[in-house]
């Protein structure tokens, strides 16, 4: 989606459908309220297709979207893929029945590709209007999973997404006046980082998101990035 105007209801976006038997009902009647970012960490995309929807590998998303742009479809929106595994956001656990996830066609160190992010914007409008999802609800898998996942990594441009719309922005709020790491995990977990993580683990994680390649300890400069909990709907 370039700066031109977008049409009345969004751009229509061809889904290429490519059934995984790795899906289930989602549990207690649950509806999609999360989009999940992943990175494939594959050579090609038709490669983590055939992962998705190999039985034995047990794991799926709704949606792979490569390089070329090309959206495939794997699991209807209304079942439980399984992407997000065991991990946590504000305090929800089986995330996998709250979410859909989309597999993004990346290899975790090279950039994303052009025609890749403007189908995602497409994919993304189009998924939080149809569920009424608020932007403030997508997340990548570091996020609920720190420590134990790392995508869709420090590549990955989340303020781009922010600035159309379709993820929370990174605001700049004032530090505290003290620096340590009991107000920062207090801080983290308003802001949503609920799952378990060591010190270490959730300060990657936060800068993963909101402060790629910073690195060194603690600093005040992780606060200001953390959105407060009263700005989530
Ligand atoms: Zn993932």
């Amino acid at each position: 989606m370039g700066s031109g105007s977008v049409p009345p209801g969004g751009w229509q976006l061809i889904r290429h459908w490519y059934p995984s038997p790795n899906c289930g009902p989602r549990r207690d009647g649950l509806t999609p309220r999360f989009v999940v970012l992943h990175y494939t960490a594959m050579e090609t995309a038709e490669a983590a297709i055939e992962r998705l929807c190999d039985p034995e590998a047990e794991v799926s998303a709704h949606y792979v979207v490569c390089k070329s742009g090309r959206v495939t479809q794997l699991v209807p929106e209304g079942l439980r893929a399984w992407h997000a595994g065991a991990g946590e956001w504000r305090g929800l656990s089986d995330i996998n029945s709250r979410s859909i996830g989309i597999e993004l066609d990346n290899d975790g160190a090279s950039p994303f590709a052009e025609p890749l992010m403007e189908s995602l914007e497409v994919l993304l409008g189009t998924i939080l209007r149809a569920w009424d999802i608020p932007c403030t609800n997508v997340i990548g898998h570091s996020d609920m999973a720190p420590g134990r996942k790392f995508d869709p990594g420090p590549r990955f441009d989340w303020r781009r997404l922010a600035s159309q719309g379709l993820a929370a922005a990174t605001v700049e709020s004032a530090a505290p006046n003290h620096v340590s790491m009991d107000r920062f995990r207090a801080a983290a977990r308003g802001a949503g980082y609920t799952a378990e993580a060591s010190d270490n683990d959730l300060l990657a994680a936060i800068r993963l998101r909101h402060r790629p390649y910073a690195s060194g300890p603690l600093d005040e400069a992780d606060f200001t990035v953390l959105p407060g909990a009263a700005s989530f709907a």
